[in-house]
C-alpha cells in the first residue's frame, strides 16, 4: 500500500508528465465572473495610485507649520471636494475646505480632521490641533506606482483582488478555463435525492458532496448520474465520463464482487498508477489516466470519498488550473483527547477544533465510520495522523486540516 505522500507524488507528476498538457488553457471571462478564478496574467497598475495627492479626511487642507500652535485662526480660501479639486494655492495662514477623497490643494501638506476645528465665519476657521506633515492625507502613488506589478498569474483571485482590478481599469481578465470533471456514482443500492428508499436502498449523496468539492476546488461539475453495477451501464457511462478533463467514479473500487469499475477502467485501456493508499479511510483509491483524461474511483463511502477527493483530486485541480498553492492547508494543533491510529495506515480523523489562548486545540469527534455523516457532520476538521505513528496522547501536538 502506499503512503499518502508518494500518492500525491504520483497524481501531480503524471499531470505534469511531458505527453500531455499540465495545465489548462487561459481564458478572458468578466472582471466580475472572475471571483475564484486563477489567474493567468500579471497585474500591473495602469496609473500612480492614489493618482494624486488626496485628503483621506474631511475637515481643512493646511500649511503643517501655520498649526504647530494651536488653536490657531486659518482663512479659508476655497473649497476642494471630491471630484472636483480647488484651484488655489494655500499661502502661509491660509488653509481650503476639504472632503475626504479630494485633491489636495497646491500648497497645502496636511489635513486637520473637521472635528478638530471650530468654524468662526465663511472666510475663516480656528484650529483646535496641530497635525504632523503629511497627517490626513495620501501621497500621489504610495499605494502603488504606475506599471508596478499588483496581482501575479497563479493567485486566486478574491475579494480585494476585484476591487483591485475594478481600480486599474480591468474589464476583462486572464484566468484558467475550468477543467470539466464528470461526475459518476454507482452502485445498485442507490436512488436518487428526491425518493424514498425501499428497503436495502439509499439515497445518492456522493454525487452532491463530489461536485461540491469540484465547484470549491474551482472546477466544473458535469453530473453523468448513477451507473448500477454491471459491465454494460457502468462501460457506457465511464466511456462518457472519459471524454472529460478528469473522470470520478464512486463506489465499486472495493474487492466485492460487484465492484467492476476497475474492470471497466481496464476495457477502456485507462492506466492505472495506483489502487490503494495507507489511509484510513480512504484505502481503495484508485487513480491512472487515459491519454489526457485523468481518472479517479473513489470509496463508495462518503466520508472515504471526501477525503480521497481532498487528498488527491483537489491538488491536482489546483495544478492543473496552474494555481501557485496546490497542498492542503495543514495547520498545527495542541490535542484535547487521546486520537486513536492503527501505526499500519495514516488516519484521518472528524475532529472538533477551536481557537484559544493564541493556539488551536482539538479533540476527536465522536463518529461511527466511515459512512458516518451525522459524525462528520458535527466536525468541523480532520485530524492528520501520519503512518506510523499509532495513537496520539492528549497534550501532544497533531496537524489538522479544516473540512468545513
Ligand atoms: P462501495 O465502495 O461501492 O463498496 O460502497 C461502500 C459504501 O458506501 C456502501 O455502504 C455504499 O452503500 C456506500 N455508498 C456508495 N456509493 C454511495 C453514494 N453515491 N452515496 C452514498 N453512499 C454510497
Ligand atoms: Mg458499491
Amino acid at each position: 500500500m502506499l503512503p499518502i505522500e508518494r500518492g500525491l507524488e504520483i497524481v501531480m507528476s503524471t499531470a505534469r508528465a511531458k505527453d500531455r498538457p499540465d495545465w489548462m488553457p487561459a481564458e478572458s471571462v468578466s472582471l466580475l465572473d472572475s471571483i475564484h478564478r486563477v489567474l493567468r496574467e500579471d497585474v500591473f497598475s495602469d496609473a500612480d495610485s492614489p493618482r494624486f495627492d488626496k485628503a483621506i479626511r474631511d475637515g481643512f487642507a493646511v500649511r503643517f507649520e501655520d498649526v504647530v500652535q494651536v488653536p490657531a485662526v486659518l482663512n479659508v480660501i476655497g473649497e476642494s471636494r471630491a471630484g472636483a479639486g480647488a484651484d488655489v494655492v494655500v499661502q502661509p495662514g491660509q488653509c481650503c475646505e476639504i472632503m475626504t477623497g479630494a485633491p489636495l490643494p497646491e500648497g497645502a501638506n496636511a489635513v486637520v480632521m473637521l472635528e478638530n476645528t471650530e468654524r468662526l465665519s465663511p472666510s475663516s476657521v480656528r484650529i483646535l490641533k496641530a497635525v504632523r506633515e503629511n497627517e490626513g492625507l495620501l501621497r500621489r502613488g504610495t499605494e502603488a506606482r504606475e506599471g508596478e506589478k499588483i496581482l501575479s498569474a497563479g493567485n486566486r483571485i478574491g475579494l480585494a483582488d476585484i476591487g483591485l482590478l475594478a481600480g486599474t481599469g480591468k474589464t476583462t481578465v486572464m484566468v484558467s478555463r475550468k477543467p470539466r470533471v464528470a461526475v459518476i456514482a454507482t452502485g445498485d443500492e442507490l436512488v436518487e435525492v428526491g425518493e424514498v428508499p425501499r428497503p436495502g436502498q439509499i439515497r445518492n449523496s456522493n454525487t452532491y458532496t463530489i461536485c461540491v468539492q469540484v465547484k470549491e476546488a474551482g472546477a466544473e461539475p458535469i453530473e453523468l448520474g448513477i451507473g448500477r453495477d454491471n459491465l454494460e451501464d457502468l462501460r457506457e457511462k465511464i466511456g462518457k465520463g472519459l471524454e472529460h478533463d478528469i473522470l470520478l467514479v464512486s463506489g465499486g473500487v472495493s474487492m466485492g464482487k460487484y465492484d467492476l469499475v476497475e474492470n471497466v477502467f481496464a476495457e477502456f485501456g485507462v492506466e492505472v498508477l495506483f489502487d490503494k493508499i495507507a489511509m484510513k479511510p480512504g484505502k481503495p483509491t484508485v487513480f491512472g489516466h487515459r491519454g489526457s483524461t485523468y481518472v479517479f474511483g473513489l470509496p463508495g463511502n462518503p466520508i472515504s470519498t471526501m477525503v480521497a477527493f481532498h487528498m488527491f483530486v483537489r491538488p491536482l485541480i489546483l495544478l492543473l488550473l496552474k494555481a501557485m498553492n496546490t497542498a492542503p492547508r495543514v495547520l498545527e494543533a495542541k490535542l484535547e483527547s487521546r486520537a486513536k491510529c492503527d501505526p499500519e495506515r495514516a488516519a484521518l480523523l472528524p475532529a472538533l477544533v477551536r481557537f484559544d489562548a493564541g493556539q488551536y486545540w482539538v479533540k476527536t469527534a465522536p463518529w461511527k465510520g466511515s459512512s458516518d455523516l451525522v459524525g462528520l457532520a458535527r466536525a468541523n476538521a480532520l485530524i492528520m495522523i501520519p503512518r506510523g505513528s499509532g495513537n496520539l496522547e492528549a497534550g501532544q501536538n497533531a496537524q489538522f486540516l479544516f473540512m468545513e
